[in-house]
């Protein structure tokens, strides 16, 4: 019997460690650029509390983790991600 160990991250924003579930990811793809939650490449992560999403700095703060021009349309795309991930029904606790 196998057990399954979480994978944990930290977020990017509180610096705290979550399991890997619970935080949106977002992921400088090689090919496709920015991407949440897929593609391969450098990865930010942040968890689903206000302050942390909400955060001013936020931008800054994954520019500087995924090292790239995050472009001003990001911020909308990344905060309806976030909505839409903090309604995924099996999320966990
Ligand atoms: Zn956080």
């Amino acid at each position: 019997m196998t057990q399954q160990i979480p994978v944990m991250r930290v977020c990017v924003s509180c610096r705290k460690t979550y399991d890997r579930k619970n935080l949106l990811k977002i992921t400088k793809d090689h090919k496709q650029g920015i991407m949440f939650q897929k593609g391969m490449g450098r990865s930010a992560y942040i968890c689903n509390s206000r302050k942390c999403y909400l955060d001013s700095k936020i931008k800054k703060k994954l520019q500087k983790a995924l090292k790239t021009f995050l472009e001003p349309e990001f911020i909308d795309i990344f905060k309806k991600e976030i909505a839409s991930f903090n309604d995924y029904p099996n999320k966990g606790i």
